[in-house]
């Protein structure tokens, strides 16, 4: 066992911070040549990199998650495959840290991972003490969508915006928040659980939160196919001659493209969802801007008109024309960009 559950009072690894959650403000990067290791731990697979500290990744692959494997045994392969990249980065590029993404709720304080809802098993690990041991850096813990924004934020599309909001649209509908140039926590560390906002008063479908009708269940990848079985279930008129179990948002926005009612009407519905969270977060925060990702934001361009159509008639307090609605550009790299940015020793600014 390479833990037990009832012994999480390790010893804190050298970065991990004792308090609070990290802040990213600080000098200018001085010397590019600094590295990090970077890992994206998601549902499926994990991405795993040397990240240089101005966000260029050096070398990266994917490993299969494969959750049925446990997380011992994932976890003893990660760190195999981390011990491998680390010997072979050359001498003047040898990482100063480990900077690692989970798809869950984190204890940065104690440097546990508390709960990944979509990974079987993956709760209460001590993951920062683990790795340290194993790997003998540093050790930087964050929540996935968290790191997302930051390679965002600092290296992708929402390059030089002091107050914005980072969404991904995949499984769910996850957030990162951007306020007054630093990753925003709140007050009990926690993820900006903007999937979750409801889009009616009452009814629409179950969510995996267990309330109805949430924004996820329109506007994430999942939402999605789920609203197209139930246009084709209904036998409402389509081009997608298909089975319906191969139906991805990918081949919707191939469909749309080529005039598809059905996936036509899906992501004006799924764009008017987001418009409307999106007009009460920018009427209550003033952002700049939003940055959308994950596997659904292949279809922007169908996104965006509702979206900003919502916006023009509900935003108050600023020109809902100003307003920056920005398509990832890092895509699923993004996380092991802005691994180099959690990490303090290596100090990069972002505004
Ligand atoms: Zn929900």
């Amino acid at each position: 066992m390479l833990w037990h559950n009832s012994g999480l009072d390790y010893q804190y690894g050298e970065g991990q911070k004792k308090s609070g959650p990290p802040h990213h403000a600080g000098g200018a990067i001085t010397d590019s040549k600094k590295t990090c290791l970077a890992v994206d731990i998601g549902g499926t697979n994990i991405r795993l990199g040397l990240v240089r500290a101005d966000g260029q990744i050096l070398t990266s692959h994917s490993l299969a998650t494969d959750s049925a494997r446990g997380p011992e045994k994932i976890i003893t392969t990660l760190i195999n495959n981390l011990k491998t990249l680390a010997a072979a980065a050359p001498l003047a590029c040898k990482p100063q840290a480990l900077a690692i993404g989970l798809p869950g709720w984190i204890d940065q304080t104690r440097g546990i991972l508390i709960k990944a809802p979509n990974m079987p098993g993956w709760s209460n690990i001590p993951l920062a003490s683990l790795m340290r041991e194993a790997i003998n850096l540093p050790v930087y813990l964050e929540n996935d969508t968290n790191l997302y924004a930051l390679g965002e934020w600092c290296h992708g599309a929402g390059r030089g915006l002091k107050n914005l909001l980072v969404i991904t649209l995949g499984t769910g509908v996850g957030g990162g928040l951007i306020l007054d140039g630093h990753l925003w926590y709140g007050s009990f560390a926690s993820t900006v659980e903007i999937g979750h906002i409801p889009i009616a008063l009452a009814g629409g479908a179950t969510c995996g939160c267990g309330q109805r009708g949430c924004l996820e269940t329109v506007a994430s990848a999942t939402g999605m196919i789920r609203l197209a079985h139930n246009w084709l279930k209904e036998k409402n008129p389509t081009t997608y001659k298909g089975n319906p179990a191969d139906l991805t948002p990918k081949i919707m926005h191939g469909l749309a493209r080529a005039g598809d009612p059905m996936s036509l009407a899906i992501f004006k519905k799924a764009g008017k969802a987001l418009g409307l969270v999106l007009a009460d977060i920018f009427n209550l925060l003033g952002l700049e801007g939003v940055v959308i990702g994950g596997g659904a934001a292949g279809a922007f361009e169908f996104l965006q008109p509702p979206l900003r159509r919502i916006l023009n008639e509900r935003i108050l307090i600023t020109g809902a024309a100003s307003i920056k609605l920005l398509p990832s550009e890092l895509g699923n790299k993004a996380a092991l960009v802005g691994a180099p940015n959690l990490i303090t020793a290596l100090s990069p600014t972002c505004v």
